[in-house]
């Protein structure tokens, strides 16, 4: 979808002024991009209607720069669809308990998703309780039980004779009782939509209060995904939706139909299979993510989280002045390796998912660049352009590697100073809401 619309918009740049034709077919294009990008056909209707509605007219016509205001407008439209603000979940107050059952289908991530948000909770102050209400696949207990241990989260269990509501019931009392004050319930999921499964949550949510109930759904099953969540929301009522393995290739589709087709906002997204791998859901965010704007908010904030404030502002003026060398290369492929894999943060630069297939670059080799670039002396690793094919073949002698490794090294060297140049143009837009001023 993203380089759909990154040439769609691309068109747009480079006409300056448009007709209303031609905001008319630059439409046509999104819409044709949306629906391959399996969103919801009633949304995207309802999208380009809105977006025509505002873009065909004065206000586009009287711009100085129309193609940034169709920009403009489709992002806004994008935003306002996926419901405009984020949304935490709601929680009572630390001395009050808060219950939070968890429903989706089979394999949408309940289970992962539950441990997950326990995590998050923990870091808050919270005392959340795991509990296991799936008593139809004793490898659900273990599993959840494991998840818990690696959170360092109690987990509640009583076999797989139980009912499920006397489980949840229990699971209260215990909490109570171990000044425990958030319960989360992990249930059981079908493989599809049914009866009993309905039935079960509904008997939850009459026998004990059940805060939020929050919908897990796997965003790569696409337009699936807002079928499903749109039957869950009619039968058991919704407090938020989480939407899982958004690391996967579907980068749009699903959150964008799913708040509007269900009215409930998305809460998280999953990004992978590793307990911290759950991000808070942006709505702007997303939707510059799919207009291929890249993700430069999120980039940022993970950034800020792990790299000392200090070195980044430091690392960002080394950027904009590309005077980035080996030592920094290293310093930040550390830094990279605590947040979640360089493939990972690299997508997230603007433009650079599309060319990230042409850039080796893995996490196993970390090791191997870390020899190459110790093999180096420092004047070497500050100033990279000294480095002529003999103290190549020094370094890669010193390093015991091939020589086409430390070639490829120094390709990847230039091409993140390429990225990180593009990234550093971008940085004013992060700039005006208030970051890395
Ligand atoms: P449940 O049946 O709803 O409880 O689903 P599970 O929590 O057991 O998850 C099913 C599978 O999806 C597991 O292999 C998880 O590791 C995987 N999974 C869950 N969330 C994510 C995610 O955000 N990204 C990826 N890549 N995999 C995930
Ligand atoms: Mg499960």
């Amino acid at each position: 979808l993203s380089d759909k619309l990154q040439n769609v918009f691309k068109n747009l740049r480079s006409k300056g002024r448009l007709t209303e034709a031609d905001v008319k077919a630059s439409l046509k294009e999104v819409k044709m991009a949306l629906l391959e990008a399996d969103v919801n056909f009633k949304v995207v209707k309802q999208f380009i209607n809105s977006v025509t509605e505002r873009a065909v007219g004065q206000d586009v016509m009287n711009s100085l720069t129309p193609g940034q205001m169709v920009i403009k407008i489709v992002n806004e439209e994008m935003v306002a669809l996926m419901g405009s603000e984020t949304t935490e979940i709601k929680l009572n107050n630390s001395n009050e308990l808060t219950v939070i059952m968890m429903a989706g289908l089979q394999g949408a991530g309940k289970t992962t998703t539950s441990a997950k948000i326990a995590g998050k909770l923990k870091a808050k102050g919270r005392k959340p309780l795991l509990v296991a209400c799936d008593v139809y696949r004793p490898a659900a207990i273990k599993q959840l039980q494991v998840n818990g241990e690696k959170q360092g989260v109690p987990v509640f269990s009583m076999g797989d004779h139980q009912n499920p509501v006397d489980i949840a019931k229990a699971a209260i009392e215990h909490a109570k009782n171990n000044d425990l004050n958030v319960v989360i319930l992990d249930t059981a999921g079908r493989l599809h939509v049914d009866e009993t499964m309905m039935e079960e949550l509904a008997n939850i949510q009459k026998a004990i209060k059940v805060d939020q109930t929050i919908f897990v759904v796997d965003a790569m099953t696409g337009q699936d995904a807002v079928n499903v969540a749109k039957s869950f929301n009619e039968q058991i009522e919704l407090d938020g939706v989480i939407l899982t393995k958004m690391d996967g290739d579907t980068r749009g589709g699903a959150a964008l139909s799913i708040r509007a087709v269900t009215g409930k906002p998305i809460l998280y997204v999953g990004m992978g299979e590793k307990l911290s791998d759950l991000e808070q859901f942006y709505p702007d965010r997303m939707a510059s993510r799919i207009l291929g704007m890249g993700d430069i908010l999120t980039l940022i904030d993970k950034a800020q989280s792990q790299i000392d404030e200090d070195k980044a502002r430091e690392l960002n003026q080394k950027i904009k002045k590309a005077t980035f060398g080996y030592d920094d290369l290293l310093e930040s492929l550390n830094q990279v390796k605590n947040m979640g894999g360089i493939a990972d943060m690299l997508s997230m630069l603007p433009g650079v998912g599309s060319q990230l297939k042409n850039v080796e670059v893995d996490d196993s080799q970390f090791s191997r660049i870390e020899a190459i670039i110790l093999s180096m002396t420092p004047q070497e690793r500050a100033n990279p352009d000294l480095i002529n094919p003999s103290r190549k073949k020094r370094i890669a002698q010193g390093a015991g590697v091939d020589l086409s490794e430390v070639n490829k090294l120094a390709k990847m060297l230039e091409q993140m100073k390429k990225m990180m140049k593009q990234f550093g143009g971008s940085l004013p837009k992060a700039g005006k809401r208030g970051k890395f001023k």
